[in-house]
């Protein structure tokens, strides 16, 4: 094996070079200057919304026959707000998250497009005491926060009165969330790709550097697929497949769900009018269903529907609505079982590839705190970019972060603070790891 060598960049004060933004995307002639998108998931289809708004064409492959066959292809996703009580970096980047989607899924039913959804408010209770405690310090933040316009609204509800708002009796009081509501994810990735050129049915094995700038993609018997501006890589779990991001593997962590369902009528002249967040959910009325759930397991990487993870659909349910809980049975419930990609931060990776041997080699006494050593420019997979890792929270994580990833690629700043934007950087780990003397070049 060759010696990783520091890449040529000129070097420049130690103003934290490693998370330097990558080198804008380059329009060549000399082949497609697409961005070509891996993965037709939520994290794809909204690069490819956000790239084809700035004018630049992309083209999405997905190795399924159609788009959202991964975790994306739930019936419903919730759009709840995520707000922690100490404003922590996840908090600020998934509370923007879910003004970005919201605002995104409002904007597209006002243009009349067919997405399904709706923001008929989820009621958040309480899962434990010291779930109690988190929602009082929430309620106070928020209601310090400035009322500005898109601030998350909220409102503190008794239990009668979230029992009311809900349609079904619930043991406690909690939050309501009265703008949040739930998406049909396949048919907002099916929308947000709409202008891109899909490619399905075509696994990308494959990427090797061109010339200059822009990416050639292979499937996995060898043959070319097409050479492209740049790339990202959206593919959840398997976005570590490739050699650019073989290193990726050791921080992604595989988490099982699964969802089930139960016809409506099984709720008699019951409605349930908005979705209910506990230590699962609840959602109102879609296509004749309700969906409930979702277990959390991860000693499992499959995606089989199981009678075991219906019966802990119900036992979860039970805490927050037991009669109806009552009238359910494993055997009668539809369900749907997907992988969440998640990270040992919570946190999703957004942004250029690192070239991992050259961060070794570049960057190799971090741990030392020379912190005023002169060192070069962040070495990265040129034109290589990585989109994943949204646990839970894919429907209101993936649409901002594909706005970073735009920005990026098309040179401009993103509006997210540079400590928010660091937080989620690939790198993050590579840089953790070496100032924790684990890694040596
Ligand atoms: C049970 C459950 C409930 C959930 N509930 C919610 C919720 O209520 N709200 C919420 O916000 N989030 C929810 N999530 C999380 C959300 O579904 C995910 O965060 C989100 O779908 C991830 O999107 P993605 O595009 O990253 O991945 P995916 O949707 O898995 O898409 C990745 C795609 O990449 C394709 N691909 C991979 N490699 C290649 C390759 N080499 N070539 C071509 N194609 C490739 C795959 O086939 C796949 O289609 C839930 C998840 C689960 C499992």
């Amino acid at each position: 094996m060759t010696k990783p060598v520091a890449p040529q960049g000129g070097s420049k004060p130690a103003d934290k070079p490693w998370f330097d933004p990558a080198a804008p995307f380059i329009r060549q002639s000399s082949h497609n200057n697409d961005v070509a998108i891996i993965g037709g998931g939520i994290a794809g289809a909204s690069c490819c919304h956000t790239l084809n708004q700035l004018g630049i064409g992309t083209t999405l492959f997905e190795q399924n026959d159609t788009l959202a066959q991964g975790a994306s292809g739930n019936p419903i996703g919730m759009l709840e707000p995520y707000v922690t009580a100490d404003n922590s970096l996840s908090g600020q980047f998934y509370e923007a998250g879910y003004q970005h989607s919201s605002n995104l899924v409002r904007r597209l039913l006002a243009e009349g497009k067919d997405v399904e959804a709706a923001f008929c408010g989820v009621l958040s209770l309480p899962a434990n005491p010291r779930d109690a405690t988190r929602q009082q310090a929430i309620l106070e933040r928020l209601s310090l926060a400035p009322k500005v316009d898109g601030a998350t609204a909220v409102q503190p509800l008794d239990q009668k009165s979230a029992s009311d708002v809900l349609g079904l009796t619930v043991p406690t009081g909690g939050l309501f969330y009265q703008d949040a509501g739930w998406v049909n994810p396949p048919s907002l990735c099916k929308l947000l790709a709409e202008q891109a050129t899909i490619q399905q049915g075509i696994q990308i094995a494959r990427i090797t550097p061109l010339q200059g700038s822009g990416a050639r993609l292979h499937n996995p018997q060898g043959s070319l697929v097409g050479d492209f501006g740049a790339i990202i890589i959206a593919g959840a779990m398997e976005t570590a497949h490739f050699a650019q991001t073989t290193w990726m593997r050791d921080y992604m962590i595989a988490l099982r769900g699964q969802i089930s369902w139960f016809s409506k009528n099984v709720l008699g002249d019951l409605n349930v009018n908005c979705v209910l967040s506990h230590k699962g959910y609840l959602t109102p009325e879609r296509a004749g269903m309700h969906v409930f759930g979702a277990t959390f397991d991860r000693h499992a990487n499959n995606t089989d529907i199981t009678e075991n993870d219906h019966a802990a659909n119900i036992a979860q349910l039970a805490l927050a609505v037991p009669d109806l809980a009552a009238r359910l049975h494993p055997g009668a419930l539809g369900g749907r079982a997907g992988l969440r990609t998640t990270t040992p931060d919570h946190l999703p990776m957004i942004g250029p590839a690192p070239d991992y041997d050259a961060y070794l080699a570049a960057y190799p006494d971090l741990d030392k705190g020379r912190y005023y050593a002169r060192y070069c420019s962040a070495p990265y997979h040129k034109d290589v970019y990585v989109c994943t890792g949204f646990g839970a929270r894919g429907m209101i994580g993936a649409p901002l972060a594909a706005s970073m990833i735009a920005s990026q690629i098309a040179g401009h700043k993103h509006s997210l603070p540079p400590l928010v934007q660091e937080a989620l950087h690939p790198a993050r780990y590579i840089v953790r790891a070496i100032k924790r003397g684990l890694l040596a070049p």
